[in-house]
């Protein structure tokens, strides 16, 4: 069985986002970028197949400009096989990122094609839905746990009312939330070793895939800056300006 992995590059979550001066966008220039931590997470799924003996091969695919091989390698490092890089410097909407993930997958024919469910800088939450879509094949989204039984697969998803078990014929889709797993840490060998593990290099044009954005950034701005806080002198007060002055009760 082969699993496909989604991996982006995305500012790492620890790093504070900072806005382009001029509006247009997110600064990005020498700012600490790392895998998304949802892909982190299909990857260390992948990795837990393979070492249950489920799976025999896993692929990961970035797409994005030239560092994104640096994302491929820390996959490696964890325990994925190979890897695709589709390089391009031009921004990746959803819909064209899916379309390129389309693509692959009809090359290389995997059982099961596991993303993030949304990718932290962009907040889109839309590649494996649409990804679903374009295929025709299931998608169990928000997966927090997944087991391979009787050749399909089950999974436990993450709703508002509480938990929904679904059961999906192969080939599907998931994307992983949360509480799926905790990724591990790389080992010094496999750092050693991910370093000889093979990337192929693609363009979107090998793919026939039109990039081209759809959508137009008018303008990114910081969200307003919090005002401070008072204190009030007991409940009386406190229920007062909540009625009066916020008129919240
Ligand atoms: P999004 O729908 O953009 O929030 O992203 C959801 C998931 O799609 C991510 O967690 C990744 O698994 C995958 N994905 C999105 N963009 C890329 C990309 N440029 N390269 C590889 N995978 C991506």
């Amino acid at each position: 069985m082969k699993v496909l992995v989604a991996v982006k590059r995305v500012i790492d979550y620890n790093v504070k986002i900072r806005v382009k001066t001029d509006g247009s966008g997110i600064e990005t220039s020498n700012v600490k970028m790392s895998m998304n931590p949802f892909d982190e997470i299909a990857v260390e799924e992948a990795i837990r197949l393979k070492e249950a003996g489920r799976v025999n091969e896993i692929v990961v695919v970035s797409m994005g400009a030239q560092q994104c091989q640096e994302t491929l390698r820390t996959a490696f490092a964890m325990g994925a096989d190979r890897g695709i890089h589709v390089l391009t410097e031009e921004t990746l909407e959803p819909l064209a990122v899916s379309k390129l993930l389309k693509e692959i997958v009809q090359i290389e024919n995997p059982d099961l094609v596991v993303l993030g469910k949304q990718a932290i800088d962009d907040d889109s939450n839309q590649c494996a839905q649409i990804l679903a879509g374009l295929l025709d094949w299931g998608q169990g989204t928000f997966a927090s746990k997944l087991d391979l039984v009787d050749g399909k697969i089950e999974v436990t998803r993450e709703v508002d009312g509480g938990l929904e078990t679904l059961w999906l014929a192969m080939p599907a889709i998931i994307s992983t939330d949360l509480r799926l797993n905790e990724p591990r840490y790389a080992s010094l060998p496999n750092i050693m070793k991910a370093k000889k593990k093979p990337i192929e290099q693609k363009t979107p044009e090998d793919y026939g895939v039109d990039i081209t954005p759809r959508l137009n950034i008018l303008k990114v701005e910081n969200p307003p800056s919090r005002t401070a806080g008072i204190k009030v002198a007991n409940v009386n007060e406190l229920v007062t300006k909540l009625r009066d002055e916020a008129g919240v009760i």
